[in-house]
Order: C-alpha cells, then structure tokens, then sequence
C-alpha cells in the first residue's frame, strides 16, 4: 500500500495522509490511525469504532467494508437505505444501521422501520412524529432502540442539527418523550478546524451525562477520535470519491 501525503484540506488534517488499496486495506490503515491518536490524548475514549458511511456505495463495496470488519454502517438517505438495505440486513445480521442525514418527518415511520439509531435528531417536531409513531404502532415492526441529537456546532444556517444553546432544551424534550437518547452527532463546518467543534459536543455530552459521540469524517477522525469520539464516520477515506 502506498502512502502518499497529500491532505485535501490541510486546515482539517495537516498530518493525515491520503489512503490507497482496497477497502481492507483502507480500513486496517484508518484503524491503525484511530488506534495511534487514541492512546495518545488523555480524552479519547476506550474504544472507538469504525463507521462506514456507505451513502451512495454499491452492495458489492459494502460487502467488502463488512469483509474487512466493519459491522457498523451510516446511510444518509431514507430511500436509498430502504433500497440498499433489506437484503444486506438478511445475509449479515450482526451488521448495525444508522441514519446519519436529515430526517423528514413523513419519513419518520420509514427510518423507524429500518435503523437501528438515528443520529439526527434536531427539532421537537421530529421529536413529536417519533413518539406517536412509536404510540401508534400497532404491528411492533418498529426497530429502532437508540437516538443522537444531532448539534450545529458551527451554526450554519444551511445544516441541521439544533444550535448549541437549545441543545439543553431539546435533549430534555426527547428524553421527556421516551427517546433513548444515548449520545451527541455533529459536522463540524467544512472550512474552520475541527476541533473546537469537537471539544465541544464533547462538553454538551458531558453535561447531561450522555456517553455516545458520533464526530468525525475522512478529513478530521483522527482529530475526533482525540476529542472522545465513540464512533468516527468515515465514507471517502474508505470507500474513495463518491
Ligand atoms: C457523507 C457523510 C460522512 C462521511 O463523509 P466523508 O467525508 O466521505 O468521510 C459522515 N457523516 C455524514 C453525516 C455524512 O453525510
């Protein structure tokens, strides 16, 4: 495998070379990363997990990721998920499915039906078509058991999450409705270090005592993973451009 150093983005990643060879290959290397800037920061966590985020990837790459270890998965989109997914759910039943992207709420029952978390939890509206879908459901085909506040650390108007300040608020609301809210996401601003996004989900989790943080992307994981990342969701670095 080569290494060639030469960082898209040098303000996210001035150190993290760009990976090559095949997904087995790309994930040994991101976990051998994950693994070095782990037991180097007093504030990482014991362990960290590698997602892919498959938005857009064949069954065949997938597949690979899942050959190469990998049993947790990010898909962005609703449809696209319930195209993809069903048949790769059958054939690996150990693999776990999250929703990482913008959920509508007519599309509330849908993601109910096939994620396993949803990580974008970013308004009471949302809040409020989750719980009475969970009331109403009658035939129990509903499996998701787990749910992130997704936080707009950088408040760009264009990108979801819930701003910093009704973080607190929201939080409540959801754990108020029955939500089993394990942990904090967030997507730090394309063009602004990442780390003092990270920094502080951090310390919003910290807070209000919730243990999962799903932060960090190609660019910017190894830098997450010092911050206290749980799980980094990593699509290009693994899987190439999309
Ligand atoms: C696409 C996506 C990722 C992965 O992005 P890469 O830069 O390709 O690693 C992670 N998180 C979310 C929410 C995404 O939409």
């Amino acid at each position: 495998m080569t290494l060639i150093s030469q960082p898209k983005n040098p303000l996210k990643s001035p150190t993290l070379p760009r990976l090559e060879g095949s997904i087995r290959e790309k994930a040994d290397t991101i976990r051998r990363i994950i693994e070095e800037n782990r037991t180097q920061s007093p504030l990482s966590n014991a362990s960290v997990r590698l997602m892919a985020a498959s938005k857009l990837q064949s069954r065949e790459a997938i597949e690979e990721a899942i050959a190469a270890d990998i049993l947790w998965f990010g898909e962005n989109r609703v449809q696209e998920a319930q195209e993809k997914w069903p048949d790769i759910r059958r054939a690996y039943p150990n693999v776990r499915l999250h929703l990482i992207g913008p959920l509508q709420t007519n599309k509330v029952r849908d993601a109910l039906a096939l994620f396993d978390a949803i990580e974008s939890i970013d308004r009471e509206k949302l809040v409020d078509a989750i719980k009475h879908t969970f009331d109403t459901d009658k035939g129990g085909s509903l499996i998701t058991s787990a749910f992130y506040i997704q936080i707009n650390t950088g408040e760009e108007p264009q990108k979801g999450g819930v701003a910093p300040k009704q973080a607190a608020h929201l939080i409540h609301y959801a754990k108020q409705a029955g939500l089993n809210v394990v942990g904090l996401m967030c997507i730090p601003p394309a063009n602004h270090a990442s780390a003092p996004h990270f920094a502080l989900l951090r310390n919003i989790a910290k807070e209000h005592g919730l243990s999962e943080l799903s932060m960090g992307m190609s660019e910017d994981f190894h830098i997450a993973t010092r911050f206290g990342a749980t799980h980094v969701r990593v699509g290009s670095a693994l899987f190439g451009e999309r």
